[in-house]
């Protein structure tokens, strides 16, 4: 057991990102103290799937059996236009497979491997505020408890238990979309492009779901049939046209108190959702009307419809990963649309690499300077991914529906760098 008032790393945040490299660290013999300001980790499943690359980390960690257990496996990406199938991308080298599984189940393996490991997540702890100096981080954390108020009514309401400070050499910030860690970096996070809403429904289906992810493309949208365990699958559709009213005028107030596009502390949800089930466009009506406008070729049931959903993705980029004590991995760096499932899995290899950066310096006597090379490795990596830079092009090889279709293919495929373009070349992207 690590001692948890003088870790090495806090790790700010217990998400995907911040259990994973919590992890690694804690493999590698540095005392590593994990605080999210949660009650737990998340109950269902947003991102869905683990890219064939991020497997092998997993492997690297000897968790590939056991996350391969809960897993549907899938071979391939398919592409589909409103009459037929078009395209599709396979998942190539041997024994390889996207291992689609809840968000849920991928924390809670982390979870109790971590707490094997002799670390415990210090669940409703908050990193309330975060200095940077040379050689440390001065971090305040404080930690919420439910007490009993009131007296005609009484009710409980969170509140501060106790209040600590930490000085660890390093942070990790893995603290999602409103990033503290990022604030006190003062990292930029531009928005590179406007948000998409996605209406998001899950639901059982006599369906042949095949090993296989299908997206259905047109002018505006693409929308993506995930086969799920267990005879279910999630169908997301892109809302060209929609836009929650709540969210919108939120975001506008925020614009006018000064905040420009920037996410700030009042803005607290990591990706803004729209729960009501009464909403006209999650009714199973308009689910029906979707399927058969934009996918008519699928004719699976919808037995049960298990979960629907709204949710608002935007596409950003933190101007820089990190400086002296304070890093970041995983949403806190970066936002993307949902399809390529790229936000949750980059983030889990960019955990890796700073564990293992991370580790060298603090176990192997390397310079931190060595750190600056792990924000030239993840920059260009995501301007790739939002098709800023070395954007996948259409070559002579490609199909004019693919062609036409390439920046939506590419932010599909469950793939970044070598690995993507692997899985590109058989479609004529290069
Ligand atoms: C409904 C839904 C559907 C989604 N679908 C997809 C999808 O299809 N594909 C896809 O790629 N992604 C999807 N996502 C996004 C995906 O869930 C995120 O990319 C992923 O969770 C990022 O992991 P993370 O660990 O970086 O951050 P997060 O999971 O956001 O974790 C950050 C953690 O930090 C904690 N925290 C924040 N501030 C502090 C603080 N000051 N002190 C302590 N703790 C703090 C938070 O409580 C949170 O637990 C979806 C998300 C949602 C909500």
């Amino acid at each position: 057991m690590f001692d948890e008032m003088k870790p090495e790393v806090l790790v700010v945040g217990a998400g995907p990102v911040g259990l994973f490299t919590a992890l690694s660290l804690a493999r590698k013999n540095v005392s590593v103290r994990i605080l999210d300001t949660g009650v737990w980790a998340c109950t269902h499943s947003y991102a869905l799937a683990l890219h064939p690359a991020a497997l092998s980390l997993f492997d690297e960690l000897g968790l590939k059996e056991r996350v391969l257990k809960d897993a549907y496996p899938v071979s391939k990406v398919a592409f589909y236009d409103k009459q037929q199938r078009r395209a599709e991308a396979s998942v190539d080298s041997p024994g390889a497979c996207l291992a689609v599984l809840r968000q849920d189940n991928i924390e809670n393996i982390l979870e109790s491997e971590l707490e094997k490991a002799g670390v415990k997540v210090s669940w409703r702890h908050e990193a309330a505020s975060i200095t940077p100096a040379d050689d440390h981080a001065k971090v305040t954390v404080q930690k919420f408890e439910k007490e009993s108020r009131g007296y005609i009514v009484a009710h409980t309401e969170w509140v501060v238990a106790k209040s600590f400070d930490l000085e660890p050499r390093f942070v990790v910030g893995a603290d999602g979309y409103n990033s503290r860690v990022r604030r006190a970096l003062n990292s930029e996070f531009p928005s590179l492009a406007p948000a998409q809403y996605y209406a998001v429904f899950e639901f059982k289906t006599d369906a042949d779901l095949n090993h296989e992810v299908c997206v259905a493309l047109d002018q505006n949208t693409a929308d993506v049939l995930w086969p799920l365990p267990g005879g279910n699958c999630r169908w997301s559709f892109e809302l060209p046209n929609f836009a929650d009213p709540d969210i919108e005028l939120r975001n506008e107030s925020l614009r006018k108190a000064g905040f420009g596009d920037f996410p700030s502390e009042r803005s607290k949800d990591r990706v803004l959702m729209s729960r009501g089930e009464s909403a006209p466009v999650l009714d199973e009506n308009n689910l029906r009307s979707l399927l058969a406008h934009r996918a008519p070729w699928f004719q699976g049931s919808i037995d049960k419809l298990s979960w629907r959903i709204v949710v608002r993705f935007e596409h950003r980029l933190a101007t820089r990963y990190g400086a002296g004590p304070l890093w970041l991995a995983g949403d806190s760096a970066h936002l993307a649309g949902p399809a390529g499932i790229h936000s949750m899995n980059l983030g889990l290899f960019e955990g890796a690499d700073l564990a293992s950066t991370l580790a060298s310096i603090l176990r192997g006597g390397a310079d931190p300077q060595i750190l600056n090379a792990y924000n030239d490795r993840w920059l260009p990596a995501w301007r790739q991914i939002h098709g800023l830079q070395n954007a996948l092009q259409p070559g002579p090889a490609a199909d004019s529906w693919v062609a036409a279709h390439a920046p939506k293919i590419a932010a599909c495929l469950p793939a970044y760098g070598p690995a993507l373009a692997a899985m590109a070349a058989p479609l004529g992207l290069a």
